[in-house]
């Protein structure tokens, strides 16, 4: 058990993990760090990073792995996650971006020996390829509180946020062309991950199907052996 727990989500788009990684961010006390929302504030905020990665976002494209693993960086001494503890979503997302963090299973110490990238567990979340691809076409996006819904047909571009007055909409990436060439980039560079991480002894694997309360109670239950949480909180 650790003070502050270093847990790293992995799961295809659409699996859940950004909800799922923010209810247990919020229930640990650790900020939740996704690095897609580090990409889309750069390129709203017009950096030189969001000039770089903007068509590669829009067309469903990987960030080369130089760039993530130096804005990654960046990101961990700014918000000192070696203090704080984090819940990390989106990233790694490649062997290559795991080892420039963590180091190589079975050849460097264990993950808690190293200096900026130690983890303390990783959990897959699994959702069937098909049903991840329906979550996505019918998933709308609240751009001013960031809640998200599901339309029941995927032919309705969008509907008012039940939070607020803003309006959900279709993320820029949930296109069919856009959400194909994710998930089979995602079975290709960080499918890999999931016996990457399960070789330092430190993978679960968690069921996402079913309502995202029953999903986060099979979390909470998988964890706890890792980062000592005992009851899921009322949402
Ligand atoms: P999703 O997982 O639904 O595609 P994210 O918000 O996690 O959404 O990421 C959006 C986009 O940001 C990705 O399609 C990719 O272009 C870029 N991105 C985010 N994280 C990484 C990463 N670790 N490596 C490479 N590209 C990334």
């Amino acid at each position: 058990m650790t003070a502050r727990p270093r847990v790293v989500v992995l799961g295809r788009q659409g699996s859940g993990k950004g909800t799922q990684g923010m209810r247990l961010a919020g229930q640990l006390g650790v900020p939740h760090l996704s690095t897609g929302d580090l990409f889309r504030a750069a390129v709203r905020a017009g950096t030189e990073v969001g000039a770089e990665v903007d068509h590669l976002l829009k067309e469903g494209l990987l960030v080369p792995d130089d760039l993530v693993i130096d804005v990654v960086r960046d990101e961990a001494e700014r918000s000192q996650w070696s203090v704080t503890g984090y819940v990390l979503d989106g990233f790694p997302r490649t062997v290559a971006q795991a080892e420039a963090f963590f180091g190589t299973p079975h050849i460097d110490l264990p993950p808690e020996a190293t200096s900026h990238g130690a983890f303390d567990v990783a959990i897959s979340l699994d959702v069937p390829l098909a049903e991840a691809r329906r979550r996505l076409a019918t998933r709308r996006v609240c751009p001013v509180c960031g809640t998200i819904v599901s339309v029941d047909d995927a032919a309705v571009e969008a509907i008012p946020c039940p939070r607020g007055d803003g309006t959900a909409v279709r993320r820029g990436d949930d296109r069919d062309d856009a959400i194909d060439r994710r998930l089979a980039l995602y079975e290709r560079e960080t499918g890999p991950l999931a016996p990457w991480f399960a070789a330092w002894g430190r993978l679960v694997t968690v069921d996402g199907t079913g309502t995202a309360d029953a999903v986060y109670q099979r979390l909470v239950d998988s964890l706890a052996p890792f980062v000592g949480l005992t009851a899921v909180p009322p949402h």
